[in-house]
């Protein structure tokens, strides 16, 4: 296969504009870049545009998804219903926090926790359940948090993909006991690595500050700032999840610029079901007029009754022309460790594991130009035979 395109199209690139730029070294300057007021402004920020509880910035969604776990005083080893269609980050937060992941099979058509399955595999240790909203798209919200209330489960919601996403109106991440969202360099808002826990308790919220920085009760800021020097007490061993003044940086530009980049990607979207419909692939699926969907990931599954290219196979082949793809993802629970650690085998969540075989994320980012689209587009009748 010759590749015509020069430049390699990179998966998830980020768009960054003149005023990160600006930012970025205006907090250089600024003699300030670990967490202070830049992060201050993008908490404020942050939970403006999201609304429920306060946000408190961390290094990470992961960073996030352990404090808020650990911050619902669990019972050592209580078990937490989550997804098998998720990045492993969801599975080891449960895990550091000293609990147990069990899984539930999620939807084929929405890729999210199938609320019926959840309830199935509710026991007498069950806890929590961590929702992931995949993709950007919404879980069930209504039924799970129903659920949750009828069994006395608290809710921590991944919304790593999620940022955009609303049900009737109100965002995701506001509906459990807090909501996790990432800030990695592919997702909707990037500050290179970072995340927010948005909290319903706003006294949940002051302990995940105190814990996400070595259990200090005065941050760096507070102590060094410009208010002058003071004494700070240690409350618990806490935790180096910080976020830095240099990632808010980046951040504030990036959510302010949130809905803007939303609609580029909704042209892409459309561009994408259009285009790809008569492939042997099985496209997103439509959504209801009540849930706005982040559009984070555009995922494609291979339609292994229509072609007899396999999902890796398209993987080199789009490589080969030089179109970076993502997988989102294998199904979590038959990744060695959990395999190993938990006992699982295959056909133990067949949807997940249906999905996992044949999924592969096309590029959706800003920085897909609408040449590039075309171009993924092309890749695809090459390797598909469309
Ligand atoms: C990216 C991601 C995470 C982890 O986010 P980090 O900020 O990289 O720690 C967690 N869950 C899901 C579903 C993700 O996609």
């Amino acid at each position: 296969m010759q590749p015509w395109r020069d430049r390699y199209l990179v998966f998830g690139a980020p768009y960054i504009g003149p005023e990160e730029r600006a930012e970025v070294l205006a907090c250089i300057d600024s003699g300030w870049l670990g967490t202070g007021p830049r992060v201050a402004r993008l908490q404020r920020d942050f939970q403006a545009y999201v609304g429920g509880g306060p946000a408190v910035g961390v290094g990470s969604c992961t960073a996030a998804l352990h404090l808020a776990l650990r911050a619902l005083g669990l019972e050592p080893g209580a078990e937490v219903v989550t997804s098998p269609m998720t990045f492993c980050a969801t599975v080891n937060a449960i895990i550091h926090a000293g609990l147990t992941p069990v899984f539930a099979d999620c939807d084929r058509a929405t890729m999210n926790l199938d609320p019926a399955a959840v309830a199935a595999r509710i026991g007498p240790r069950t806890r929590a359940i961590v929702p992931v909203h995949f993709a950007g798209r919404p879980c069930d919200m209504p039924a799970l948090m129903a659920l949750a209330e009828r069994h006395g489960l608290r809710v921590v919601e991944d919304a790593a993909h999620a940022i955009e996403s609303t049900i009737d109106g109100r965002h995701c991440g506001t509906f459990g006991d807090f909501g996790c969202f990432s800030f990695y360099v592919t997702k909707n808002v990037m500050t290179v690595e970072g995340g927010m826990v948005v909290c319903r308790d706003p006294a949940l919220a002051e302990r995940i500050t105190v814990a996400a920085l070595h259990g200090m009760s005065k941050d760096a800021w507070m102590r060094y700032g410009d208010d002058g020097f003071v004494h700070y007490d240690v409350v618990e061993a806490g935790f180096k999840y910080n976020l830095t003044d240099l990632a808010a940086a980046f951040g504030i530009h990036q959510l302010a610029r949130v809905e803007r980049l939303w609609h580029r990607r909704r042209e892409l979207w459309d561009f994408y079901l259009r285009e790809l419909r008569d492939l042997p692939l099985v496209l997103p699926a439509p959504w209801p007029a009540n849930i706005r969907h982040a559009l984070h990931l555009f995922t494609c599954l291979v339609d292994d009754g229509r072609t007899r290219v396999t999902r890796d196979q398209v993987l080199s082949r789009l490589h080969a022309l030089r179109i970076g793809t993502g997988v989102h993802y294998r199904a979590v629970h038959l990744l060695d460790y959990y395999r190993r650690t938990y006992g699982h085998r295959e056909g133990d969540f067949p949807n997940a594991e249906w999905i996992g075989a044949r999924t592969f994320s096309i590029p959706l980012s800003v920085a897909v130009t609408d040449e590039d689209a075309a171009d993924v587009v092309r890749a695809l009748r090459v390797v598909l035979g469309g």
